[in-house]
């Protein structure tokens, strides 16, 4: 199978003033288009995995032949990651349904829950992300180091954070702490609540 980078289901500049256009632009048709190019590349050394969805290689990376092992972790993990990430934004979501009351019930409450992903996300050194996942019946605030997917640990991603520079340094420059706060404000909450359902349901 051969990837290709999926379209944005909103104009670039849809998430203004909270995440800039250009970032936008450039973070979807450089970044992402790269990991895609090199997921195909990695792939084509190996066509007897090729056929295998890329979500699966990541659950199995053990599996995956050793000379793309590395590859596939970073640039699958890069694929599919950001494909999840585009799908989270949007602006002027209303928090809630029933995944805000799982967060309040595990968390406290949603302010508190916020408090703590954004720590989460100014804690890690380096480029990584930031996810709420589901970990069998628990939700947990979890960040991966470099394109590491949930998916490698069998946790399921109801949320995630890019916090590699490349998806703020234009606007916010080395300020992470202003690029989450500005991220508080696009995310999707209606997807995040699709996900949690459809999470849930396949877990009964
Ligand atoms: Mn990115």
């Amino acid at each position: 199978m051969k990837y290709t980078l999926p379209k944005l289901p909103y104009a670039f500049d849809s998430l203004e003033p909270f995440i800039d256009a250009k970032t936008m632009e450039i973070h979807h048709t450089k970044h992402h288009q790269a990991y895609v190019d090199k997921l195909n590349d990695a792939l084509s050394k190996h066509p007897e995995i090729a056929d295998k969805p890329i979500e699966e290689l990541l659950k199995n990376t053990a599996d995956v032949p050793e000379d793309i092992r590395t590859a596939i972790k970073n640039h699958g993990g890069g694929h599919v990651n950001h494909s999840f990430f585009w799908k989270l934004l949007k602006k002027e979501q209303e928090a809630k349904g029933k995944i805000i009351s799982a967060i309040e019930k595990e968390f406290g409450s949603l302010d508190k829950f916020k408090e703590q992903f954004t720590a989460s996300a100014l804690g890690r050194f380096g480029s990584g992300w930031v996810w709420l996942v589901l970990n069998r019946r628990k939700l947990e605030i979890y960040s991966t180091g470099n394109q590491d997917s949930p998916l490698m640990e069998n946790k399921i991603p109801l949320l995630g954070l890019d916090i590699w520079e490349h998806s703020y340094y234009l606007k916010h420059m080395w300020n992470r702490k202003a690029y989450v706060e500005d991220w508080w404000n696009v995310v999707n909450w209606k997807k995040v609540e699709e996900l949690y359902e459809s999470a849930i349901k396949n877990k009964k």
